[in-house]
């Protein structure tokens, strides 16, 4: 089934030089690139694209690092889009992401973890219609 997906390659990647080893993992995978746009966010869009985690303690924090510079939104298509860019992005927490995952190859921590992408058809729809209304 196709599938788009929301992306956001993070500020720690952007500051890091690797927008480009990040997008062209998914490039290299066969999905396509629908939407794409550098930007920087406010606390406001912040919240709401983290409504599901604003309560937990670790949400301030983590509020201050998506803010903290430019990020690069995107949306990618493809057959089960949502699950298999999942896979790509590897487990939550750098330190213990396989190997062969962006997390796993290129992150230490479970905070600065490179990427965001949505975990659900509902999730995918919510967060494409907040960060690309047009599309
Ligand atoms: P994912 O991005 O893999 O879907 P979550 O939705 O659980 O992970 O969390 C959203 C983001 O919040 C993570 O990508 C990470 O940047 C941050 N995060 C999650 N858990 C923690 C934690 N325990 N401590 C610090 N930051 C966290
Ligand atoms: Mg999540």
């Amino acid at each position: 089934m196709t599938q788009r997906t929301l992306v956001l390659i993070k500020p720690d990647a952007v500051r890091r030089g690797l927008v480009g080893d990040v997008l062209s993992r998914y490039e290299a995978k066969g999905l396509t690139l629908v939407a794409m746009e550098l930007r920087s966010i406010d606390a406001q869009l912040a919240d709401t694209h983290y409504a599901e985690h604003v309560d937990q303690p670790w949400y301030p924090p983590l509020r201050e690092f998506a803010v903290s510079g430019p990020l690069v939104a995107l949306v990618l298509e493809g057959d089960e889009a949502i699950s298999v860019v999942r896979a790509l992005n590897g487990a939550t927490d750098g330190r213990v992401a396989a190997p062969g995952t962006v997390r796993g190859d290129l992150s230490l921590s479970n905070r600065e973890n490179l990427v965001h992408a949505s975990d659900s058809e509902e999730s995918a729809a919510r967060e494409m219609a907040l960060w690309f209304p047009n599309l």
